[in-house]
């Protein structure tokens, strides 16, 4: 027998649409993940405090936060397996869903798969990944490690301006790298950033390792123009370099803009293909919040209980 609905993707977006739809009696299944998109519960399981998630006024730790996300949609009937969808056939209804271990069909499908943070897969980065490195300065920066020191941002965007002024607050100095000689941030960001005497921008700048033993305690630094290089002393390395939605499995399948990013039809969650719905960060490249993925994983779950009733599937 078909599911009628499985939700992949177990962050805000996956949640809020599996409680919505357990809640119409829609009895759903979810696989969360395992891996592929970093740990089950999504980004906010690698966050420390959330502090503007309306409802916490003394702020929620993030994973607190996703482990009570889950109990309530398992306390309405959502079904759960600690698997990675690996495949997917949308070609004609029902879908198949495949894990390494199951195949299921289902008559909708709802897509929360979110995205994941860039890295720029330096050969010390493997070895200092949480020694120093990190993809997310508002999650570790205020960690005792990156105190006081030194600290590197990768990036010319609005999360590598935003995340090097954060990161003033810790750091003795903050040096922000950028491969151009122009910031692709916005204007008021841009302005924000050079103007604070604790930044410095190092401009057409990349990296080419990160140096250390049992932490990071430089960067290697090729200056595009000259091609020379040169190693820069810090005591962190923060990644803002952008995110890569998750949707290697739908490839070919659904309508993609061009940087990856499933297409909804504005104001809905409907997708290129009738009956399968995209939800949270994997279809919204600007917004990107706990709070926004959540809002729109209830739009998903009323399109796609509306969408099952229309095609009377109950
Ligand atoms: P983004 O705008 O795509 O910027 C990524 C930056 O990383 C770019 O400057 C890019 O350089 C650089 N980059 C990419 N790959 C690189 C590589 N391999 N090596 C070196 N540099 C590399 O990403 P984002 O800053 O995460 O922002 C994403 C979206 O969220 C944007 O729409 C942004 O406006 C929004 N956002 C808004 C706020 C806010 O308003 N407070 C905060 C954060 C994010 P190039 O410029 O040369 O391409």
């Amino acid at each position: 027998m078909s599911e009628q609905l499985v939700i992949i993707g177990s962050g805000p977006a996956g949640h809020t649409a599996a409680i919505y739809t357990a809640r119409a009696n829609l009895q759903p299944f979810m696989f969360e993940g395992f891996s592929a998109g970093g740990i089950p519960g999504g980004q906010l399981m690698t966050t420390t405090e959330v502090e503007n998630y309306p409802g916490f006024p003394k702020g929620v730790d993030g994973q607190t936060l996703m482990a009570a996300f889950r109990e309530q949609s398992v306390r309405f009937g959502t079904r759960i397996v600690t698997e990675d969808a690996i495949r997917a056939d949308l070609s004609k209804r029902p879908f198949v869903i495949a894990s390494a271990n199951q195949e299921v069909t289902a008559h909708a499908l709802i897509i929360a798969t979110g995205a994941t943070a860039r890295r720029l897969q330096l050969p010390g980065e493997k070895t200092l990944w949480n020694r120093g490195i990190s993809a997310c300065a508002v999650c570790d920066g205020a960690l005792p490690l990156f105190r006081n020191k030194p600290l590197v941002v990768v990036g010319g965007g609005d999360s590598a301006c935003e995340e090097a002024g954060f990161l003033t607050k810790f750091a003795s100095k903050v040096y922000l790298v950028h491969r151009r000689d122009q910031l692709r941030a916005s204007k008021i960001m841009q302005e924000r950033v050079l103007k604070n005497p604790k930044i410095e921008v190092v401009w057409n700048t990349v990296l080419v390792d990160v140096l250390g033993s049992d932490a990071v305690s430089a960067v290697r630094l090729k200056d595009v123009k000259t091609n020379r290089q040169r190693d820069l002393p810090c005591g962190g390395l923060f990644y803002a370099i952008g995110f890569d939605p998750n949707t290697a499995i739908f490839r070919g399948q659904l309508k993609f803009d061009g940087d990856g990013y499933i297409v909804t039809e504005p104001g809905t969650t409907r997708t290129s293909v009738d009956g399968v719905f995209a939800c949270g960060d994997v279809q919204d490249k600007h917004y990107r919040q706990a709070i926004t993925a959540a809002g729109s994983g209830c739009m998903a779950a009323l399109d796609a209980e509306r969408w099952l009733a229309d095609h009377g599937v109950h």
